[in-house]
């Protein structure tokens, strides 16, 4: 039996071994660890792939997050729109500040930012809105922009997901105030333990955003600033130099095994691949790609819709050694930690039913076509023993 894994990196840093060992080699020689060359040449090359101006190499996803909002002043008493369907970095870092996150429900489309939401949300308190490009799919860049002129609001842009990905041609984390970027191993420019990148265009954002990560110091010793230790290591910025001339190539293979199986799925009567349309007797519904094909499936994420038939769909990939998992069970307002905040129920219900709904197939690029095939051999065999 062919088995088919959620994620499998060994083949992806496996063929790049010789280069990655060569990177530590020299870092290991260089003696020089924090800072430096290497991770100027990786803040300048990422950021070019991300078509911004700059680029600023940190330390994980959620502390780009946290360094694009301090710099922001996001601080207790303001308020910041979140989706509440994402992962809790998005919320957790506004938290964090001492600010209140104001969750938003999403688009059952595309699991983005749902704008008519956030509009009801807005106070006098509302600092910024943070659009989260899930599972490699720009949000509405173009609804989100004028959404915050109209209110006046700083943007952070969470692309974790979606290095890459594009809103009608243009890159993610170049159209708010900063984009935050993660180099998580599961994500699309998989690094070697945490890092991240902020990007911005705004040469002041950038000063503060690059002072801040290094405890608000410039000159050395002399703090104007209450910042932290947000830096990426030399040894990361280095192995993700080997990886980054490969990554567009990566996400191509992500759009193609996505377009494999919304081609040989969406012929399935009990399958729709858009939800605007889907008759009720649609058991799956395929993930929709609104930027113009432009999404880079980080996650390729089916709805499966009827009491407990995700689950039972799950149990028989699980059962056929296929990789397979739940982004997300429950959205940031139903989290313990978030409770006292208390706000959102009845507002975010497209959010609460995707939890119930949610099932992320492999999507990786090195998957062959051998395990696509069983992939969707066993939905297909799944579907034919479900009613309409
Ligand atoms: C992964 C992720 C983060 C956090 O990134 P880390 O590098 O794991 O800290 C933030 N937001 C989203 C949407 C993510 O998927």
């Amino acid at each position: 039996m062919i088995k088919v894994p959620l994620l499998d990196l060994s083949m992806q840093n496996g063929a790049l071994a010789e280069e990655l060992t060569a990177a530590f080699q020299r870092v290991l020689n260089s003696c020089c660890f924090i800072m430096g060359p290497e991770l100027e040449n990786f803040e300048k090359n990422s950021a070019a792939f991300c078509e911004a101006k700059h680029g600023l190499g940190v330390s994980s996803g959620t502390d780009a997050i946290l360094l694009a909002l301090m710099a922001l002043d996001i601080k207790a008493g303001d308020e910041v729109l979140v989706p509440a369907f994402t992962f809790f970095a998005s919320g957790g870092c506004v938290a964090r500040l001492g600010a209140t996150p104001i969750w938003v429900d999403v688009d059952p489309h595309t699991f983005n930012i749902d704008l008519a939401d956030a509009a009801q949300k807005v106070s006098s308190r509302t600092k910024a809105v943070m659009p989260v490009h899930l599972f490699g799919q720009a949000a509405d860049m173009d609804a989100v922009m004028s959404f915050a002129k109209k209110y006046n609001l700083r943007v952070v842009e969470d692309c974790a997901q979606s290095i890459g990905a594009k809103w009608k041609g243009r890159n993610v984390g170049t159209f708010g105030d900063f984009g935050a970027f993660s180099f998580f191993p599961s994500k699309n420019l998989g690094g070697f333990g945490d890092g991240g990148l902020v990007t911005t265009s705004d040469p002041d954002l950038f000063q503060r955003a690059r002072i801040l990560r290094v405890h608000g110091m410039d000159p050395k010793y002399y703090h104007s600033y209450i910042g932290a230790n947000f830096r990426m290591d030399a040894l990361q910025a280095a192995l993700l130099s080997v990886k980054l001339p490969h990554l567009s190539g990566y996400n191509r293979k992500r759009v193609e095994n996505a377009a494999y199986y919304r081609e040989l799925l969406k012929t399935h009567p009990l399958v729709s691949d858009n939800i605007a349309t889907a008759p009720d007797s649609s058991v799956i519904l395929l993930p929709c790609d609104l930027s113009g094909g432009e999404a880079i499936w980080n996650q390729f994420t089916l709805r499966i819709r009827g009491e407990g038939k995700r689950n039972a769909l799950r149990a028989h990939l699980v059962a056929k050694n296929i990789g397979c998992d739940i982004y997300y069970p429950l959205s940031l307002d139903q989290q313990v930690c978030f409770q006292e905040i208390g706000q959102g129920g009845e507002t975010i219900k497209v959010s609460h039913q995707l939890g119930h709904e949610v099932l992320s197939i492999p999507v990786y690029p090195e998957l062959s076509q051998a395990q696509k095939e069983t992939v969707v051999e066993a939905i297909i065999e799944w579907l034919n023993t479900q009613k309409s």
